[in-house]
């Protein structure tokens, strides 16, 4: 379990500690980490971490020990067994920390995306107007260019009013999580042009507010919490119902699903944007390689994992202090990412299984 820095509000409700589950695979060629993202709890989605851990050390991983797999193997293997995407994303991690780290090459050489930034972005959870005003302006001096306020419903847009009148410089975005109504469409239109986009502004049944938001303003309308699969984005792109898409490869079951989803939206002309699970530093490595891909032009939840996450075992990303203001280098170093701190990542470990 992973200490926060502070509570996550959002509409799915509230996240307090990180329990986080991390998949170690032992191979002749060395050491690989995976991180499996679902939340401690079943709120964002119906995949949650004792259930991938009990899935992962019950199901998968006894079927997957003492075999010679490549990537591509994996995932015939797993694709066999409905569901669970984050858990089979985090085996994808540490089989590809793997191969990487034995071959010499960072996940950003395997992307592509080596020796580039990508934008960061910061994420503000559910908070009264004062402390939205504060939080932005340290996020601004730490260096951010992009914010996205959480929201629960329409009422949240008069803090994002003021917000946007106070630092008129930021991008700024919204997240409601699903909690605008259809009758909150000229509010929505009305505020846009103080923002960078709006993720997420209706349930996802309501396609028909969404297609008449996305054909009313000029601003990306981000589809994310209906993106597990590209099916489901495609469905939405050929309604109009978004005009962006968020991808977050765990709950799409990994990096290979990822770049499929990738190619069909550079296809599409739709650009999107990479999304955050309140990852630790491994998956936040992964995460900063994704975000720098092609057509990810939207700018995501990139942030290093100490936004949230106080006690981490792995080593942080962190800012490019060299090139344009509020990005983050992609990770150089052999595989994923660095290896733990095994000394913190005891400390925190809460329950461990071997498979052998
Ligand atoms: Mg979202």
């Amino acid at each position: 379990m992973l200490p926060l820095t502070a509570p996550l509000v959002t509409r799915h409700g509230q996240v307090t500690g990180r329990d986080i589950v991390v998949v170690r695979i032992d191979a002749d060629e060395g050491v690989g980490w995976g991180e499996c993202s679902a939340l401690p709890e079943p709120t964002y989605t119906d995949e949650f971490a004792s259930e991938a851990f009990a899935v992962l050390s019950q199901e998968l991983a006894p079927r997957l020990v003492r075999r010679k797999l490549s990537v591509s193997d994996l995932h015939a293997k797993v694709s066999a067994f409905p569901g669970n995407p984050m858990a089979k994303a985090s085996l994808e991690m540490a089989l590809l920390d793997v191969v990487l780290t034995s071959k010499s090459m960072s996940l950003g050489d395997w992307l592509g995306v080596s020796n580039i930034s990508a934008p960061a972005g910061a994420t503000i959870g559910i908070v009264s107007e004062a402390e939205a005003l504060e939080q932005v302006a340290a996020f601004r001096a730490e260096g951010y260019r992009r914010i996205k306020l959480k929201i629960s419903s329409s009422a949240g847009l008069d803090v994002v009013r003021r917000v946007s009148e106070e630092f008129p410089e930021l991008e700024l975005q919204i997240d409601p999580n699903g909690g605008c109504r259809p009758d909150d469409i000229a509010r929505l239109v009305n505020i846009s042009e103080h923002l960078s986009a709006i993720e997420q502004p209706f349930d996802p049944k309501q396609i028909e507010a969404s297609r008449q938001l996305v054909a009313q303003v000029d601003i990306p309308i981000i589809a994310d919490e209906p993106i597990d699969s590209l099916e489901a984005a495609q469905e939405l792109v050929q309604n109009k119902a978004c005009s962006a898409i968020a991808v977050k490869p765990p709950r799409l079951g990994g990096l290979v699903r990822t770049i499929e989803l990738r190619d069909a939206c550079l296809k599409w002309g739709v650009p999107l944007s990479a999304g955050g699970m309140l990852e630790c530093g491994l998956g936040r490595h992964s995460l900063a390689a994704v975000a720098a891909m092609d057509g990810f032009d939207v700018a995501g939840d990139l942030s290093p994992a100490s936004r949230w996450i106080r006690v981490d075992p792995w080593p942080d990303i962190e800012f490019d202090t060299t090139g344009e203001l509020g990005t983050i280098a992609v990770p150089t170093g052999n595989g994923v990412a660095p290896k733990p701190d095994l000394e913190v990542l005891g400390s925190v470990t809460t329950s461990t299984t071997m498979v052998t």
